[in-house]
């Protein structure tokens, strides 16, 4: 079996957890903030914050903007629901703006012409949040010059993206937004088995979403609220919070991956390199690169020529998945889950999301797939491309 992802677990990582486990913290110590450290730096961002998830740092990211009751919220059809669903956490609602045919990121003339209505509507979003799809950074130049003049803020789920780059600059700097988050599950670019982080240039934001991973309580004097004379309070809520703490142990993982993120990086770029080879003179559209962009390859998305083709899209998954090779769906349109259906979304809204939809299969991918495994996966392509037609 060949997974369409996998984590990258060596010595080093694995001696990193069992020095904490021996350690006085195991839960959060002093490991979590060098992590955060460690991530801020390499990305260039002033400010991060470790949770035990992405989809946590989605909704402190969310809280700490403001969303809540009577908010729109606007992301991209094709992306994981934590995406969307981060907003309906908040009481908001959530729209979609489809996608770059290109790209399969939200696309910004979509976008500006949402805007458009929506400000005559008085529909306006509060929060935008595009997701760099595979690893691919999304126009943020575009996004955030449209968020000046209709003055949404931005959150880049960038759990793809980790490592990836964007004009030059590390994918996570906030420059175009005002958050950034990563994802750390095993699939993703580098693990802390489950984890997420949430990164900001902004030092308020990044106090508020400290104080929301952690029951909305605080240990510092200036922050604490004046009690009666005579009484002695060494903690306060202040606000409500979560527990949404990474652990130490997670965190010494993630620091130990930290490491090898540029060389995960550059293998998944020759996998890449090797896969457009291959499968060059097969009838599928292969992922397009952006100019201005390196991204980190969390994903290898390959679209079906269904003309040329005489399988369905299904019949194809299904041929490769019973040959081992575990190939994945990168995404059902969110609005389509019946969750979001039941809200009253339609087949259709968005005829771009769909039409991706339709034709996209994600190959094995990850940085330990060696090359007799991607022959082989070529191979099961090529015979369920070309081979027999199944048809009656
Ligand atoms: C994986 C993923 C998430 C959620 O990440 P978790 O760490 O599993 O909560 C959110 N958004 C996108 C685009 C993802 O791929």
């Amino acid at each position: 079996m060949i997974p369409y992802g996998r984590q990258n677990i060596n010595q080093a990582d694995i001696d990193a957890v069992v020095k904490v486990l021996q350690s006085e913290f195991i839960t959060q110590g002093p490991v979590v903030p060098a992590f955060e450290k460690v991530v801020a730096s390499y990305c260039s961002a002033l400010h991060a914050v470790a949770v035990n998830s992405a989809t946590s740092a989605l909704h402190i990211a969310c809280l700490a903007l403001g969303v809540c009751k009577g908010d729109i919220v606007w992301t991209t059809p094709i992306t994981f629901v934590a995406s969307a669903n981060c907003a309906l956490y908040c009481g908001a609602m959530v729209d979609f703006v489809d996608i770059d045919p290109k790209t399969y990121n939200l696309s910004v003339e979509r976008l500006e012409e949402k805007l458009v209505k929506a400000e005559k509507a008085g529909t306006l979003p509060k929060v935008v949040i595009p997701v760099h799809l595979c690893g691919q950074p999304c126009d943020m130049e575009g996004i955030n010059s449209l968020s000046k003049y209709y003055g949404f803020k931005i959150i880049e789920d960038a759990s793809h993206a980790i490592g990836g780059r964007y004009k030059d600059e590390p994918i996570g700097n906030c420059r175009y937004s005002d958050i950034t988050i990563f994802s750390f599950h095993p699939v993703k670019i580098i693990t802390t088995g489950e984890g997420g982080m949430t990164l900001t240039n902004n030092k308020q934001l990044a106090k508020s979403m400290r104080l929301l991973r952690s029951h909305g309580i605080t240990t510092d004097p200036a922050d604490m609220h004046p009690r009666p004379e005579g009484e002695f309070w060494n903690y306060q809520q202040i606000n409500l919070g979560y527990n949404y703490r990474m652990t130490d142990i997670q965190a010494a993982l993630g620091l130990s991956q930290m490491q090898r993120l540029n060389d995960f990086v550059s293998k998944r770029h020759t996998i890449a390199k090797q896969y457009n080879q291959m499968l060059s003179a097969l009838p599928v559209v292969q992922p397009w690169q952006h100019p201005d962009s390196y991204s980190s390859f969390h994903l290898y998305v390959i679209r079906l020529k269904l003309d040329e083709i005489n399988k369905t899209h299904r019949e194809v998954y299904e041929m490769l998945r019973a040959a081992g090779v575990l190939v994945n769906l990168h995404y059902i349109p969110v609005y389509r889950q019946p969750y979001y259906e039941q809200m009253g979304f339609c087949a259709g809204y968005c005829a771009e999301a769909e039409q991706y939809y339709s034709e996209a299969i994600s190959l094995p991918m990850y940085p330990g797939l060696s090359e007799l495994q991607q022959d082989y996966v070529v191979t099961v392509i090529e015979n369920a491309l070309n081979g027999q037609d199944n048809h009656d």
